[in-house]
């Protein structure tokens, strides 16, 4: 026999592969995404969603999804709709093993009974101040709090009473009676639940006890029979406390916990607080503004969940933090929509161009490519006729050298169409070009000249009688600073040309009708994708990313 099985990916398919091996944990594999319904996933969660749901399809087990719903001040059910759309769209499934911590809330509380009785948790009178200068620090031991020897009946009765809502908020917690010389400062004595009255979005006044998530996270895992309990580094420290409870409480069979490096984009921010800061300050349109790092705003801008899983696949996982470049995350995106973007034609800026020997009622059906990577994608018809805009940029009266484009006298391809030659500029009052007199040469139709003769470019156009009117928006970064987060404030290293909107541009015909969300290579300018703010009347497109990475040859051209 010489069954060749591909190599584990990456350590934490080795220590999986290892566990199935000794048969740790009954021989399955079942994982979990556990996202607080605190604000909207982002692409450091699309890594973490791709790692369990991608774990378990490779292993033939199962992913669950789990709201890690503990803190209700911060909680909205308009983030538990969000997350789910989000990971469906990623392409994910959780079936019928959809979670939230609150359903445990009665187990999570029998357990923290348990915890009292056997003289593992106590109820303590010390306000939040005192609790945290009696914790101590890294270099110093914590001290004893004076109500930790209380007797379990003392403290089974004070517990309950907290639940029943007789004492007011922060004025007594339940902590695990574990160590307050611990080097490890999450084991001296942590707190497991507080008193808060605050409604709970599922539960609603049920409760005004709630546990603390480093409390109620390994024992929802060990509920919900999960093997594998995959986490961001920072969480390493808490594992030893996660397995003290698995432990005391006498959890068969616990979670194993192993902990990878989150996710970092240059020029990006990740953490949702500073997100929905960017949100409530209006610094963006909203949590789906296309400049924003979370799942819906670049479904919103165009990225394809294809690119985002080629992305997190290509990243890996690591056991040290670094930040990735973001150029790699757009590499990927425009792999993807090379393969699948129909190419049209669309004028950005326009500059009219009337070409004076085409007859004036004359309509041509030129014939063009809607993929060159792609024949199957097949052809289309593009009009053609007398008056046409080009780009602004494609002409320039003064011809620097090395401008190949058209200029007066110059000769150029209009794509899929004629050679023209610029006979004349016009313009207005100011002296601002409003418009270019041009012959064609009725012998190139195709683009190619009979005796010949060459041109040094091509230049995309649209027929002005035909073309539809529409609204463009243009991207860059969203902060001018490689690492934003490093900012004490991060709103100052915002950039102020992040968004441009283009109210004046011309898409050939062939876009009527485009529906929101899909996808188009404009020739020569980037990939776009139809807005939801378009109307019947008027489409909103997006740049998804330009066709090649302009920074990089700036930046390149700038340490030359
Ligand atoms: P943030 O720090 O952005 O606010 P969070 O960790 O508080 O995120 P959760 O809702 O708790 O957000 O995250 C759900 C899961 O996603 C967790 O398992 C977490 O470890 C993982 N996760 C969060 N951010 C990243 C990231 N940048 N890279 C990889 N995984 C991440
Ligand atoms: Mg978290």
């Amino acid at each position: 026999m010489n069954e060749t099985k591909p190599a584990p990916a990456n350590f934490i398919e080795e220590i999986i592969e290892e566990d199935l091996r000794t048969g740790r944990g009954d021989r399955r594999i079942h994982t979990r995404f556990p996202p607080e319904p605190n604000g909207y996933l982002h692409i450091g969660h699309a890594k973490a969603i791709c790692l369990n749901f991608g774990l378990a399809a490779k292993y033939g087990g199962l992913c669950n999804l789990r709201f890690d719903d503990t803190n209700p001040s911060k909680e909205d059910p308009e983030y538990v709709e969000a997350i789910k759309e989000d990971i469906r769209w990623l392409g994910f499934d959780w079936d019928d093993r959809l979670y939230f911590a609150s359903d445990y809330f009665e187990r999570l509380y029998e357990f923290a009974v348990q915890l009292i009785k056997m003289g593992k948790a106590y109820v303590c009178d010390l306000s939040p101040e005192e609790i945290k200068e009696y914790r101590g620090t890294l270099t110093e031991p914590g001290r004893e709090s004076p109500y930790r020897n209380r007797s379990v009946e003392e403290n089974l009765d004070l517990f309950a009473r907290m639940r029943a809502g007789e004492f007011p908020d922060g004025s007594r917690v339940l902590l695990a009676k574990i160590d307050m010389a611990s080097p490890n400062l999450n084991l001296r004595d942590p707190v497991i639940y507080r008193i808060l009255r605050v409604p709970h979005h599922r539960t609603g006044r049920k409760w005004c006890i709630y546990p603390m998530y480093d409390f109620a996270h390994p024992l929802s895992d060990a509920l919900e029979g999960i093997t594998h309990s995959l986490c961001t580094l920072e969480f390493e420290d808490h594992r030893p406390l996660y397995d003290w409870f698995l432990e005391a409480l006498g959890i068969e069979n616990p979670p194993r916990q192993i902990e990878f490096a989150r996710l970092n984009l240059s020029y990006t921010v990740m953490s949702k607080r500073k997100l929905l800061q960017l949100v409530k300050e209006g610094h963006v349109r909203g949590w789906d503004d296309p400049r924003m790092p979370t799942i819906s705003g670049l479904r919103r801008r165009g990225y394809t969940p294809e690119a985002i899983r080629d992305f997190c696949e290509r990243i890996g996982v690591a056991k040290a933090n670094s930040i990735v470049d973001i150029a790699l995350l757009e590499h990927c995106l425009r792999e993807d929509l090379n393969r699948r973007a129909p190419r049209v034609m669309a004028v950005l800026r326009p500059l009219r161009v009337v070409i004076e020997n085409y007859p004036p009622d004359l309509v041509e059906e030129m014939e063009a490519l809607n993929n060159p990577e792609d024949p199957s994608m097949g052809t289309r018809k593009v009009p053609f006729s007398r008056v046409i805009y080009i780009e602004r940029d494609d002409f320039r009266e003064d011809p620097p050298p090395k401008f190949y484009r058209l200029a007066p006298g110059r000769e150029v391809r209009l794509r899929y169409a004629y050679f023209i030659k610029c006979t004349d500029v016009i313009k207005d009052e100011n002296g601002k070009i409003i418009e270019l007199r041009c012959t064609y040469d009725p012998e190139t139709r195709g683009g190619r000249a009979p005796d010949g003769r060459q041109v040094k470019a091509t230049i995309h156009w649209v027929s002005a009688a035909h073309a539809i009117p529409a609204e463009i928006r243009l991207y860059d970064r969203l902060f001018t600073k490689e690492n934003p987060a490093e900012e004490e404030d991060i709103t100052a290293c915002l950039n102020p040309k992040s968004l441009e909107v283009l109210t004046d541009c011309w898409l050939e015909p062939s876009l009527a009708g485009a529906p929101v969300g899909a996808h188009y290579q404009f020739e020569r300018l980037g990939y776009f994708c139809v807005d939801p703010d378009s109307t019947p009347e008027r489409l909103v497109f997006n740049r998804t990313v330009e066709l090649r990475d302009s920074w990089a040859k700036i930046e390149k051209k700038g340490a030359e």
